[in-house]
């Protein structure tokens, strides 16, 4: 179909530059959004911009927090000798959720990838190796891609010359 409303034009696109999201679902969205009642779609929008000025990153770990630090880095219970590098905070969140690991995070942001442009300055690599003080062991929990392993990889032959134990641990969200 054709739009010849500007409004509502822009704002399919907005949603169809949401990832996974088609044409055709970015106009049901945006229809949506355009029957809500005024005061709700005012609600929504203000989520937005509240998430986006709230959340930044961990001021040790980089994952996503509303406080300096987040609540693992926080807590004095977790294993702070052990650190797990993930991706994205998705992962934290999946491996939270198993009640299995009592150590720190450290979230990249990404991995690496020459195809796409990324490399390690893009990522959280810098902030990592700020913080290996006291840290024994560090579990690469990158995901089981081509990025994933070379970024693994990558950080392994960085952290061993520093005495630092590194595993693979063969994970990836599902
Ligand atoms: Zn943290």
């Amino acid at each position: 179909m054709s739009v010849d409303v500007a409004a509502l034009s822009r704002l399919i696109e907005q949603f169809e530059r949401m990832p996974g999201v088609g044409r055709k679902s970015a106009q049901r969205m945006a229809f949506y959004v355009l029957n809500l009642p005024e005061e709700e779609a005012a609600r929504f929008a203000d989520s937005i911009l509240n998430a986006r000025k709230r959340i930044h990153q961990c001021a040790i770990c980089c994952n996503l927090t509303e406080e300096t630090l987040c609540s693992v880095c926080r807590n004095e219970a977790r294993d702070k000798s052990i650190v797990c590098v993930v991706e994205d905070p998705r992962d934290v969140m999946a491996i939270e959720r198993t009640h299995e690991y009592n150590g720190t995070y450290h979230v990249l942001h990404g991995a690496i990838s020459p195809m796409s442009g990324v490399g390690p300055d893009q990522l959280t690599i810098k902030q990592l190796l700020n913080r290996l003080d006291g840290v024994k062991e560090v579990i690469m929990a990158t995901n089981p891609t081509v990025e994933g392993e070379a970024t693994a990889m990558y950080l392994s032959r960085l952290l061993k010359p520093m005495g630092i134990r590194t595993t693979r641990l063969a994970y990836g969200v599902p």
